[in-house]
This record gives C-alpha cells, sequence and structure tokens, in this order.
C-alpha cells in the first residue's frame, strides 16, 4: 500500500496532528485540546427535531479547551439545561433557584463566542474601538471561570426569555413585547423559537457593546462595556438568586438590537 510503503500514512499524519499539545484558551495548560462547541450540544440537541434542520450554520466544535477545562463547563451546562432550559422549552415554566452554575454557564458560552471571534479574526470592524473594554472582559469572564475572582466586575451576564415567548407562570414575554415596542403584526412567527434557533454574536456600538447568544427561546448577553446600569432591570444574573417571571427592562441601545433580530427573525 503507498501509505505503508511511504512510511506514513495521512491517517497517522492527522493522529500526529491531533496529539499536538496546545494552550488551553481558558487555563494555559498544554494539553492535547478537546473539540468544544461554543453552543452547547443540548441546544443543538433541542433544536434539530423542533425545527427540522440537520446542519446548523457554524455549529462546528474548534480545538480550544482541555479536558480538565470541557469538564468544568459541562457541570454549568448540566445544571441550566436540567433547572432552566428543558423546563422552560418543554413547559413554559422559569422558575428555579440557583447557585454559581448559572452565571458561570452565561459566562462560559459568552466567553467562548469571543473566543471565537479573536481565533476567527471575525470580531468585525466595530470592535477596534472598544480593544481595551473587550480585552478586560474577556480576562474577567476568563478568571471568574478559573475560579480565580468572585464576580464579574462591570462585565455583567443576563438572562432573558426571547420576546413573545408565553410563560405559564406570569407574563413574562409580552412585558419584553412591551419593552421592545413590536409591530402588533410580528410577534407570532418572530416569537417561534424553531425558525431561528440558534443564533450567536458580538454587537458593537457606541452606547454599549455585548455578547449575544440565543440559545431557542432564551437570549444571554454579556457586557463587554455599558453606559445605562440603570436601565437593566430584572434581567442581571448575581451569584445566586431566583429566576421567576417578572417584568424586564433594557437599555434603549440593547431594545434596539433584539427589536431588529425579531425583525429579522420574521421574515
Ligand atoms: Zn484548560
Amino acid at each position: 500500500m503507498a501509505s505503508l510503503s511511504s512510511g506514513v500514512s495521512s491517517r497517522e499524519i492527522n493522529m500526529d496532528q491531533a496529539q499536538v499539545s496546545q494552550p488551553c484558551a481558558l487555563c494555559g495548560a498544554m494539553r492535547k485540546l478537546e473539540q468544544s462547541h461554543i453552543v452547547p450540544q443540548f441546544v443543538y440537541r433541542w433544536a434539530q427535531p423542533m425545527s427540522g434542520m440537520h446542519d446548523f450554520p457554524n455549529a462546528q466544535p474548534r480545538a480550544m479547551l482541555c479536558g480538565n477545562c470541557e469538564d468544568r463547563f459541562s457541570v454549568f451546562e448540566s445544571e441550566f439545561a436540567r433547572r432552566v432550559f428543558h423546563p422552560f422549552t418543554a413547559k413554559s415554566i422559569l422558575s428555579a433557584k440557583y447557585l454559581a452554575w448559572l452565571r458561570k454557564f452565561a459566562a462560559s458560552v459568552c466567553w467562548r463566542i469571543i473566543e471565537e471571534g479573536v481565533a476567527t479574526n471575525t470580531l468585525g470592524d466595530g470592535s477596534a474601538r472598544w480593544t481595551p473594554e473587550l480585552s478586560s472582559c474577556r480576562e474577567t469572564w476568563r478568571h471568574y471561570l478559573m475560579g480565580q475572582r468572585p464576580d464579574v466586575g462591570a462585565h455583567h451576564l443576563h438572562l432573558l426569555p426571547w420576546p413573545g415567548s408565553d410563560l405559564k407562570e406570569g407574563r413574562v414575554g409580552p412585558a419584553l413585547d412591551a419593552v421592545l415596542r413590536l409591530p402588533k403584526s410580528i410577534p407570532a412567527k418572530a416569537a417561534d423559537p424553531t425558525l431561528h434557533p440558534i443564533e450567536r454574536q458580538i454587537f458593537f456600538s457606541d452606547l454599549g457593546s455585548f455578547v449575544y447568544a440565543k440559545l431557542g427561546p432564551l437570549v444571554l448577553l454579556g457586557l463587554i462595556t455599558d453606559f445605562s446600569p440603570q436601565h437593566w432591570r430584572g434581567t442581571r444574573l448575581n451569584a445566586e438568586g431566583k429566576l421567576k417571571p417578572r417584568d424586564v427592562s433594557v437599555p434603549d441601545y440593547c431594545r434596539d438590537f433584539l427589536d431588529a433580530r425579531v425583525r429579522h427573525n420574521s421574515r
């Protein structure tokens, strides 16, 4: 066989490359890296039968984390999937006491999105103005996820239902619809979380910048820079707390962003 006579087969070369140690993006240890999903796999597993989609754009995993850090993240993901995501997607119930795992989960997703943007050079033109803030955010979340600091400083994480998501125990969805000033004609289609089940983006503007992740009917926002801390209400994740239906409010620049996503998803 040609590959044997030449001494090294292409499979052997690929295996050798896979064995090469690289620095883990989170802890920095030189290890053979695992293939990490940017948006956790359980969201794709939920979205696949719901949406009828087989291939999602940008779903490929990336060599990013060592095994230890993958394990660290999987603990947060399991808690979030079991206590928040599946009850909400199955029964429209958003009611859970949470401990550190919830904010850690949110930070882990938003941090991965930034790491991917840096690694693939896809942060976009708008990022240049906010380079120091982006570096601060990236490092703050990294140290927080490593357990090297107890909080996220000014880089808060927020969780809110996708506009129009129906809730049995209260009416958070319509309250947010009011915040977003949605046109009456589009919410039904826009509210369907299966049409655009998974999205991620880093948004930069003069008024504020954040990481956005849409996980089905739930939205995570991780603040890179924000000048309107007083305008967030009912969405911020703390070290521990309770999720429950409540009126929510977001700053205008964030409302405009969500409004644009809703319009996009209504097409
Ligand atoms: Zn690591």
